[in-house]
């Protein structure tokens, strides 16, 4: 928190009641340049990821944590990839 560039700019993080499509866009576009700016960046999506947070968190939406999720339950229930075979001779 002490280090985070979003501090006193919730507004763009966080969306109003009703939000068009359009205007969601244009505020995450802002706070997508605010966490590129940011020192904390990745401990911040790492945090937002695993308690499930709601709104802007490290320059990511609720839809792309949600596809991270769902792209590493795909790939935890993948069987393990089959050993090479071995030469023969
Ligand atoms: S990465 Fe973004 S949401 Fe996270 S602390 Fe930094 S500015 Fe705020």
């Amino acid at each position: 928190m002490r280090d985070s560039a979003c501090k006193g700019q919730t507004e763009h993080f966080f969306p109003p009641h009703g939000e068009q499509a359009d205007a969601r866009e244009q505020r995450e576009a802002v706070a997508r340049a605010i966490c590129l700016s940011c020192t904390v960046l990745l401990p911040c999506r790492e945090y937002a990821r695993r308690h499930r947070e709601q709104g802007y968190w490290g320059a990511e939406n609720d839809e792309q944590r949600l596809e991270v999720r769902r792209r590493a339950s795909r790939n935890h229930h993948r069987p393990p990839a089959e050993p090479p075979i071995a030469a023969q001779g």
